[in-house]
Formats: C-alpha cells, structure tokens, sequence
C-alpha cells in the first residue's frame, strides 16, 4: 500500500484568520468548534501593526472560520490588506447577498467557495460574481445522506466558466465532530474516478499560470514509500485516511501563524503552540520543529506544512 513518508512544502508563511466562528450554516459534519459563535469586535490600528510584524516575510492571509464574511469588520480588513498590497484566500458558504460579493469579490485573490447540499440554496450567480474577478476554487460537500442533490450540484457545476471544482468526501469524526457517514460502493467509486475539473478556457489556464503563480508556489510536494513524489492535494490524503503524522518530525511552527477570533497567535491551525495576543507577537516566536503529537492533522493548510516520518 502506498503511503507518505515526507511532505515538503516551499516554507512560504501563511496567515490563517479565523476572524470568527460564528456560521450561518449548521453543516452536521463540521466539528463543534468551528461554529461555536466566537466573534469579537477588531482594533482596525492593530491590525496594521501586526501586518508591519510580518513585513519582512512573504506571506498571504487566508480567512477561515466559521463563515468568515459575516465578521462585521470583513470588508474593512480585506481593504487594509489591499491597500498593503497583501495576497488574500477567503472561504466563504455562499451565504450572502449577490451585492456583498459583487463588493468583497474584487478584494479578495482567491476565493475557497464551499458547498454543501443539505444548507445550500442553488444560485449560480453568486458563483459567477466571484469567478469573474478571481480565481474561484469550489468545494463540493458530497455528503451522502444528499448525494442526488450533490450530484445534481456537480452536474450543474461543470457548466459555470472559470472555476475550479473539487469533490469533497466528508469525513467521519473529522476534528472532533461526532457525525458519521457511510458511502455505498458506487459511491467511493466516485471519488476515485472523479478529477478535479477547470472550467477555464485554454487563454485563461495561460492567464492563471502568469498572474496567480504565488499560489502555485505555495503548493507542498508529497514522498510515497515507493519512492515517487506527486504534488500534494491535502484533500487526496484525507479521502484516503493518509492525514496522520503522529510521532513525525513537523515545521508547522514556522510555516502556519493562526490568528484567532480573539486575536491571539497560534502556530498551526492543530493548536500545539499557543503565543497569546497579538499585541505581544514578534516572528523571533515561529518555532522550529515539533513532534507530532496528534492523532490526525486535520487542516489542508498543516498538512502542507514540511514533515517527515522518523
Ligand atoms: S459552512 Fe463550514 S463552518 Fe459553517 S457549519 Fe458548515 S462546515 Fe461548519
Ligand atoms: S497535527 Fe499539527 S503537528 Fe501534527 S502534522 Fe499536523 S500540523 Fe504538524
């Protein structure tokens, strides 16, 4: 059987805000702590001495959460990050208005577009709103107590010009959630026989490459047992139960800063250094290397971190 032995990632820093965790969705897969409702109001002055920390590095911010762009202060950070010049990744559920994104599309790079079938009310022009501004990647919930609808999502998907689209398994437990699901057989045949789709045109590929080469730079490669190397899809190893590193040697540490809803620092999003706020936060603290001590790495952005089994 194949397995990862070594991930190796470009050590480019990425900021992760979890700018709240307060979602207008009730996804019964997602673990507890990503809607627990944590949401604070932000000090926009330090927000700018924290990004003059960083100035030095290269980096790019990513907002997660819960559903990040209900933080009523949303907008406003993504403006600060552009005036900064500042390389933005958002998520989002889809769950505002056409005219939210037709305001927030432009501020933000790529947008990391969820959907999941049991919460989502189809419309297709939310998708177009943002795909024609960034590089739009959609996540596909195949969750399989919906998986008609999710079909019917995919089918519809396919047609939508300039996005990226991937298929994700939800998983059992993942980070802590309580939900279990079962796929049938044709099911899981579906994961291995579905690719993820571009909906550019062969121009706009071209496009992409010149324009969003800094995220292609922030892709990780990935050492099998065999000896072969593949570029790493975090969301490959986690369909296959491959996320575990328990006892590996991790970079984590100085490649992942997360901040949190009540703007303190955290290496990683798997929690194993806690720096507190912000305010005291100086890049003297990214840290070099940890033993893993978890039982799975649950995050696509840890996952890319640099680790090698020893
Ligand atoms: S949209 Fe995301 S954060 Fe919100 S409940 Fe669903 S999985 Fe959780
Ligand atoms: S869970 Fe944390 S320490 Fe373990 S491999 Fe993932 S990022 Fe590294």
């Amino acid at each position: 059987m194949k397995f990862p032995i070594k991930i190796v990632s470009p050590k480019k820093l990425k900021v992760l805000w979890q700018i709240t965790t307060a979602c207008t969705y009730t996804c019964s897969y997602c673990p507890k702590e990503l809607h627990t409702g944590r949401s604070h109001d932000i000090n926009l002055d330090e927000v700018d001495v924290f990004l003059d920390k960083l100035a030095g590095k290269e980096f790019t911010v990513n907002f997660t959460g819960g559903e990040p762009t209900i933080h009523p202060q949303y907008l406003d950070i993504l403006k600060i990050l552009k005036r900064r010049n500042i390389k933005t990744i958002s998520d989002t559920n889809l769950s505002r208005t056409v005219r939210f994104y037709e305001e927030a599309g432009p501020l933000v790079d790529n947008w990391c577009v969820s959907i999941h079938p049991s919460m989502f009310e189809w419309n297709e022009e939310k998708i177009h709103t943002l795909a024609k501004n960034s590089y739009t990647v959609v996540y596909l919930m195949m969750d399989p107590r919906h998986w008609d609808l999710a079909m019917e999502y995919w089918e519809r998907l396919k047609k939508i010009p300039r996005i990226k689209i991937i298929v994700v398994k939800c998983l059992s437990n993942w980070s802590g959630s309580d939900w279990v699901g079962k796929y049938t057989k044709e099911q899981q045949e579906f994961f291995n026989t579905a690719p993820s789709i571009y909906t550019f045109t062969n121009e706009e590929i071209e496009s992409l490459k010149e324009n969003y080469a800094w995220l292609q730079d922030q892709a990780s490669n990935v050492t099998w047992n065999d000896g072969t190397t593949d570029m790493l899809e975090p969301d490959q190893l986690m369909r296959e139960g491959l996320h575990s590193f328990k006892g590996w040697s991790c970079e984590v540490g100085e490649e992942v800063v997360v901040v949190t809803p009540e703007c303190d620092i955290n290496l990683g999003t798997c929690g194993t250094r806690h720096m507190g706020s912000w305010n005291n936060f100086t890049t003297e603290m990214l840290s070099n290397t940890i033993i893993c001590p978890r039982d799975y790495c649950h995050c696509g952005v840890d996952i890319k971190a640099s680790k090698y089994k020893i």
